[in-house]
């Protein structure tokens, strides 16, 4: 087959406070950045889904036309602009035609100035350019907040089924699978989808841990016999628009074994909705039972940042915890990363041993966080040039321009002048903080470290410092979610409050 293939991937947060451009999507911020044509296909080496659609399609003797690949950081709405160039780039390769199939590598959670839902639009559009029976299969994250539109005008979506997401190249791999199953069975595969009532907070989706541990797994048992393919996207709890919302989905060659699989999934997850929840913690109650437990541990204590976690919209330079440390006395705990490029940059213009006197961090603009000021040890300073080594991103090479290992107290802050979230132990490394002889840690990130700090932690912790992501969905300000849905597991169900004329 000859196969179009383009990657456009988006998570949106619509109650965060910058959109994304045209130039975020150039630059890709964590993803790699935007490439076309033979630089596309170059992905097939990198942990993305279309690395592992393009290594599968060419083992397979599948001919790729690539069109572009782009990506950016989370944030709030993607611009009008960028989605209708990146979006009209795809669509004008696909009039051009010469093709058996589509595969698109998207998010599934990207809301724009003008769309809901920029993927379902995209995938209708080319629906109309090519017709009812050209196969289209997209592969989505597990953040996906998946819509009617999308899946009505795709003969195959496959979610990620891993958070941390270690099996983003491989999701590309299970795409191709399904496109291969697609085509023999030479129509449309029978759909079957349902969407669960409640609201799950990012944490409780954490595949390590229960419930989603075993939600997981259980795709893989029913995948048999005319069960072609199984998903799960518990969605990205921060999208304000009526499909936000966990969904289960599949495909079989016969529908009663499509919804008989669904179903099944379906009332399993609905039936652990009081397991979904995560305990929170403030930030003094997170501090002070982290050093409790480490007084009796011989590894470090996690914290996580979740409210700052840059990942999901936040500006990764919140100071709640820190402020926390500090109350409590704290001794041999360190937090990163700290986005703060101007304390970076008169920590390097001071130098190694020297105190420099800052204003560290507090610019989220959210009430209750400010910057700490005081007196700042300056231990180590470098270029921000890493290598991670960590189970998520192995081998990606992370530039966070000048960084400094500042210590203030018994606290070691890695303070970066470009923002990545904390989820692997060389992103400490490069701040001069060895993190296994740390007491505490306090990561800036959501679940995403589990993968290379759980085997080095004595326990972790989910703190709710304020900051701009709210790591309960039903602290958000919500006003267009489905009436009835409920804003986290057992939680009240929303209500659209009556305009008052
Ligand atoms: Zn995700």
């Amino acid at each position: 087959m000859k196969i179009l293939i383009a990657g456009f991937q988006h998570e949106t947060n619509t109650f965060a406070p910058t959109k994304a451009r045209y130039e975020d999507f150039i630059n890709g911020g964590g993803f790699p950045p935007m490439v076309r044509g033979a630089d596309l296909l170059a992905l097939r080496t990198v942990n993305v889904p279309a690395g592992g659609f393009i290594a599968a399609a060419e083992t397979q003797g599948h001919e790729l036309i690539p069109v572009v690949w782009a990506g950016a950081t989370p944030s709030a709405h993607v611009t009008e602009d960028a989605y209708e160039r990146i979006a009209g780039e795809i669509i004008a390769a696909a009039k051009r035609g010469g093709f058996d199939a589509i595969y698109l590598d998207l998010h599934g959670a990207m809301v724009t100035e003008h769309l809901d839902d920029g993927e379902g639009e995209l995938l209708s559009r080319l629906r109309a350019l090519v017709g009812p029976d050209l196969p289209i299969v997209a592969s989505l994250d597990l953040h996906a907040n998946v819509t009617e539109q999308m899946l009505a005008n795709a003969d195959g979506l496959v979610a990620y089924r891993t958070y941390p997401h270690v099996d983003m190249a491989e999701t590309g791999r299970l795409a191709a699978a399904l496109l291969a199953d697609r085509v023999a069975a030479g129509g449309p595969l029978h759909r079957a989808a349902r969407r669960l009532p409640f609201l799950i907070p990012i944490n409780g989706m954490c595949t390590l841990l229960e419930p989603a541990r075993s939600a997981y797994a259980q795709l893989a048992t029913l995948e048999t016999g005319p069960v072609v393919s199984l998903s799960f996207a518990p969605g990205f709890p921060a999208a304000d628009f009526p499909e936000c919302g966990p969904v289960v989905w599949g495909y079989g060659r016969s529908a009663e074994a499509a919804a008989a699989a669904v179903d099944t999934l379906y009332r399993q997850y609905v039936a652990a909705e009081p397991a979904w929840a995560v305990p929170f913690l403030d930030p003094d109650e997170a501090v002070t039972q982290a050093m409790r437990l480490a007084e009796a541990a011989t590894r470090p204590v996690v914290i996580a940042d979740t409210q700052d976690n840059p990942g999901a919209g936040g500006d990764s330079n919140t100071t709640g915890l820190l402020r926390a440390l500090l109350h409590h006395e704290a001794t041999d705990a360190a937090l990163g990363l700290l986005w703060d490029p101007e304390a970076a940059a008169a920590a390097h213009a001071a130098g190694v041993g020297a105190t420099v006197r800052l204003a560290l961090g507090g610019r989220s603009g959210v009430r209750s966080d400010a910057p700490v000021e005081g007196a700042f040890t300056v231990e180590h300073l470098s270029d921000g040039r890493t290598v991670l080594e960590g189970p998520m991103m192995t081998g990606s090479r992370v530039d966070l321009g000048p960084t400094a290992g500042l210590r203030i107290g018994g606290v070691h802050i890695v303070v970066a002048s470009r923002k990545a979230q904390m989820l692997d132990r060389n992103l400490y490394r490069v701040g001069g903080v060895e993190p296994e002889r740390m007491k505490i840690l306090v990561n800036k990130s959501s679940v995403h470290f589990r993968a290379d700090f759980e085997p080095i932690a004595a326990a972790v912790l989910v703190a709710k410092a304020p900051g701009p992501m709210a790591a309960d969905p039903a602290d958000l300000p919500w006003r267009r979610l489905a009436p009835g849905m409920r804003i986290r597991p057992g939680g009240p169900a929303f209500a659209p409050q009556r305009s008052a004329g």
